[in-house]
């Protein structure tokens, strides 16, 4: 489902270069739940956002079921973004002034669709992760793990074909976050949900399929 070939991800500091990936080949199949692990600096995040065409790799290529993300132009790299993918970040990144169903509906209301429909399955995703009672709320009416919730509902509202995650409890005490950690391992089981979780916390591990470690911008052995 995803391909990574020989990706190699280099930033410019001043007149440094930082190589903050130094070629990570790797396959993930359609259905795996898989933490992206190591140390501070190792190029996690990177990695994820190469993966979920946030960001352009230096050299390398990523291919998501198919379709080679290197060959796409900006345009069409949003429009595939929009269809086929789904984010949840460590601090939520909700919109501040739209309610927590307003926030889920928005993927949504981008491809178009009415706004019954957008009503219709933004509450049913919002049933799913528990927060029917708190959807007219705003987020700053919410707890840390009631907003996780949200935004994972807005990831998912669209029926992704890969879950991204980066950090996603990393805001979040041991109750939420396995709140959280219990709610993706369910759209995983029940829905073959593809996922990738970027974590540094041993215990979220128990939860995932696969672990992909990585050390100074490569895979670890
Ligand atoms: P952490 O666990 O601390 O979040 P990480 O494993 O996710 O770290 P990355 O954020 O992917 O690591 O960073 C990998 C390397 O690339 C680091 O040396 C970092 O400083 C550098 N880096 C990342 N993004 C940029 C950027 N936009 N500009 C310059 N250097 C960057």
């Amino acid at each position: 489902m995803i391909e990574a070939k020989d990706i190699k991800r280099t930033f410019l500091m001043g007149k440094v270069e930082v190589q903050a990936l130094k070629g990570v080949s790797l396959n993930i199949e359609k259905g795996e739940f898989i933490a992206i692990v190591g140390p501070s600096g190792s190029g996690k995040t990177t990695m994820l956002n190469q993966l979920g065409i946030l960001d352009t790799p230096t050299s390398g290529e990523i291919i998501i079921d198919s379709t080679n993300i290197s060959e796409l132009t900006d345009r069409e790299k949003i429009r595939f973004r929009l269809n086929n993918l789904g984010y949840v970040f460590q601090d939520y990144a909700l919109i501040p002034t739209l309610t927590g169903l307003e926030n889920v509906y928005l993927p949504l209301m981008m491809q178009g669709h009415p706004q019954k429909e957008l009503e219709e399955k933004a509450t049913n995703i919002l049933e799913a992760v528990s927060l029917a009672d708190r959807m007219h709320h705003l987020p700053s009416e919410m707890s840390g793990g009631q907003q996780q919730r949200v935004s994972i509902a807005r990831a998912l509202v669209h029926e992704p074909k890969i879950l991204f995650a980066d950090e996603p409890c990393a805001n979040l005490d041991s109750t939420a976050s396995r709140q959280v950690l219990e709610l993706f391992s369910n759209f995983n089981k029940k829905n073959q949900q593809t996922i990738v979780m970027v974590t540094h916390e041993e215990w979220h591990l128990d939860y995932v399929d696969r672990v992909i470690t990585l050390k100074d911008g490569l895979l670890a052995d």
